[in-house]
């Protein structure tokens, strides 16, 4: 157990994979009770059993950030066996890179749902929750991924770009409010990380493009992430490491 994760209550979203995944299993290593959202409910359950044989204590809750209905369900089902929660890690996130020129709606519109509402839907289910935690002098924090490419532009990524970019201003500007209450609030930002992200594209050559890249530069792992996340929440309660760009070495 880790003397700072040991008594604490997280929600991670996107735990079904990649970073969202690979932080669970570091928060629950270090004695953290972890609530496991998602919409794949095998996964779900194949990593809360797998948390659980380890000896620690993990529930897997389906859920769809981008569905209201399904967040309150999910917020119901982890209040119901935690309590309140301490720590946040909105995680949950799509990439569905094309050109402007395609004219994806579909693509654009599910993105700023997911990455952007998504995560904002969640800050409004668990957000009531850390600052009572806050009151009480223990340690909240709302963790928040964004991505490198909230400030690196990239052609056939400016929507996913434009998500990021909000969820990382979104971020600091919660910062003002939530500060001053002692809840602490965290962007990360990776570059190149080896996870199921770049399974969604579904334009063969941006697919190939990002390939290569994968195949250029030694990426990131998830569990680097994960590690990246454990070490803000757990720095001392006055301490807010609140922003961090964390790239591969070799990604310019
Ligand atoms: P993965 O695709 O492996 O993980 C994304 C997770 O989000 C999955 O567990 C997925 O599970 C979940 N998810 C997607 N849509 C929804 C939804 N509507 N409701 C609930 N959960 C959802 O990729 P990563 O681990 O890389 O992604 C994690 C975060 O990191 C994302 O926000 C991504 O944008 C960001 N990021 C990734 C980088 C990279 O290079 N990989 C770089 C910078 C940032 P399910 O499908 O079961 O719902």
């Amino acid at each position: 157990n880790h003397p700072a994760l040991a008594a604490r209550t997280a929600v991670v979203t996107g735990a079904a994979s990649g970073m969202g995944a690979a932080t669970a299993r570091l928060l629950a290593a270090g004695g953290a009770r972890v609530a496991l959202l998602a919409r794949r409910t095998d996964r779900l359950d194949a990593l809360a059993a797998e948390l659980t044989a380890a000896g620690g204590q993990a529930l897997a809750v389906t859920a769809d950030v981008t569905d209201q209905a399904s967040v309150d369900a999910a917020a119901k089902a982890v209040h119901h066996a935690y309590g309140r929660v301490d720590l946040v890690v909105n995680n949950a996130g799509v990439m569905l890179p094309n050109p402007l020129s395609a004219a994806r709606l579909d693509e654009w519109t599910r993105m700023i749902d997911t990455n952007l509402t998504g995560a904002l839907r969640v800050i409004r289910a668990f957000t009531p929750d850390l600052t009572a935690v806050a009151a009480e002098g223990r340690t909240a924090d709302l963790v928040n991924v964004s991505s490198i490419a909230s400030h690196v532009l990239f052609p056939d990524y400016a929507v996913y770009g434009a998500t990021k970019a909000a969820l990382t201003q979104l971020s600091a500007a919660l910062r003002t409010e939530l500060g001053p209450c002692d809840v602490r609030v965290s962007t990360i930002e990776p570059g190149l990380t080896d996870t199921e992200l770049p399974g969604h594209i579904d334009n063969p050559e941006l697919r190939e493009q990002l390939g290569a890249m994968f195949t250029a530069i030694p990426a990131l792992a998830a569990e680097d992430i994960a590690d990246l996340v454990a070490y803000t929440v757990s720095r001392p309660r006055h301490v807010n490491l609140r922003q961090s760009i964390v790239l591969p070495t070799r990604q310019a």
